[in-house]
């Protein structure tokens, strides 16, 4: 996510998107235009490899290249247009056009899923998280209604035009043949839920009450300094995963998902609390910053609500799995399989939490947490700053050596 000082003083880069969907075929086509902090050299953007890059435009753009390069994080061939200036100005605008069918998992007869993991923009190599400034129009077929993180700016049948700040990578918009809205307000926090192609029931009903009750304990807890006002859950009514999002969103993609269960109601806290854990570079070791500490504010509620036998059957899980993973500072995402990176990044990374909350206490170890989140913080170099200056420099020698072991 890259989001050094340098960066996020300088000017946002700006992202307009212009995406038709065509539901009945399953597939779309796209007009994406970045203004763009470029640096001396080629300019590089990732493109899904199942799409066909039709043209890419640009005033000052000499020349480009679209070659397949196999990405050693992803695990997957990826396509990598090299685009090469006529001139040095610093910012450059470009625009890609490219087409393509909706990933498998993506679509249903009466839904088009356009999330950050059906991953169908281009990005900027290891700066997939950076924030940018967008605006994105979204065309359907009359019958077809489009929802994103937020309302739209604009809406009329057929045109839907989101504008917003947020990771290039999670722009997002999801298109179905018809939504219902369930939202409520408490302690002037708003959250919606919009569920494809479906009646409510009694689950949802409940996703809402609990979605309340953990923003109202995440905000006090961890998020007092960048509270959660406004909080939106997109239900595709297909089955895949949840993730959330940085911009007050959380996509759950389970046809059914239960809160009554302990495993479902971790997964919502987990969820809801990347709002705050999603800043650390996420193709590096420092992915901890996110994940872990996500999956440690899953547990953490578990215990706040008193269930201590699903929190402590949980964590053990953790701890076993912890156990025998490799060191988590300078752990080599490239060079080990997903269930590797898990035990490092998600497992190591929770019980390493744990064990320096059981090490503070209560009030020190939520005042770091809420430090960190303010803070943004994106290296575990500046989280251990942030240790130590809440604590001490045993603490924080303490903490480096755990995560260094
Ligand atoms: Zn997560």
């Amino acid at each position: 996510m890259l989001l050094t000082t340098h960066l996020a003083c300088a000017v946002r880069n700006k992202a307009t998107v212009e995406l038709t969907i065509r539901p009945e075929t399953h597939s779309f086509s796209c007009r994406y235009t970045l203004e763009a902090a470029v640096s001396p050299g080629p300019f590089l953007l990732t493109v899904n490899k199942q799409f066909t890059v039709a043209k890419v435009t640009g005033a000052a753009l000499r020349a480009y290249t679209a070659t397949p390069f196999f990405d050693n994080y992803q695990k997957d061939t990826l396509r990598r247009l090299t685009l090469q200036f006529a001139n040095a100005k610093p910012r450059q605008t470009i625009t890609v056009e490219y087409s393509g069918k909706i990933g498998e998992r993506y679509y249903t007869d009466s839904l088009a899923d356009f999330t950050a993991q059906a991953n169908w923009l281009p990005t900027i190599p290891n700066q997939e998280y950076e924030l940018v400034d967008y605006h994105l129009t979204v065309h359907v077929p009359p019958a077809y209604q489009v929802i994103s993180t937020h309302e739209p700016v604009r809406a009329t049948p057929g045109t839907y035009t989101f504008a917003g700040t947020g990771p290039n990578i999670e722009i997002t918009a999801m298109a179905a043949r018809r939504f219902t809205k369930l939202a409520s307000t408490a302690d002037q926090v708003r959250v919606t839920l919009y569920k494809a192609n479906r009646p409510f029931n009694a689950n949802d009903t409940l996703l809402l009450a609990d979605a309340h009750k953990i923003i109202a304990y995440q905000n006090r807890q961890f998020g007092s300094k960048d509270p959660i006002r406004t909080f939106t859950f997109l239900l595709p009514s297909i089955n895949r995963s949840a993730s959330g999002l940085l911009d007050n969103a959380a996509v759950i993609a389970y046809l059914t998902f239960d809160t009554k269960d302990p495993g479902d109601l971790m997964i919502l806290a987990h969820e809801i609390s990347h709002k705050w854990w999603g800043y650390g570079v996420w193709n590096t070791y420092d992915n901890w910053l996110n994940e872990g500490f996500a999956s440690y504010s899953g547990l953490l509620y578990l215990k706040a609500v008193g269930d201590t036998a699903s929190f402590q059957k949980e964590l053990t899980k953790r701890q076993k799995s912890a156990a025998t993973a490799p060191a988590l500072i300078n752990f080599d995402v490239t060079k080990y399989d997903y269930p590797s990176l898990r035990r490092v990044i998600y497992d190591k990374g929770a019980v390493t939490l744990f064990e320096l909350h059981q090490r503070v206490g209560d009030a020190q170890f939520f005042r770091i947490l809420t430090e960190t989140a303010a803070a943004k913080v994106a290296t575990t170099q500046a989280f251990l700053a942030i240790v130590e200056r809440q604590t001490n420099r045993a603490t924080r020698d303490w903490l480096a050596t755990k995560l260094g072991t």
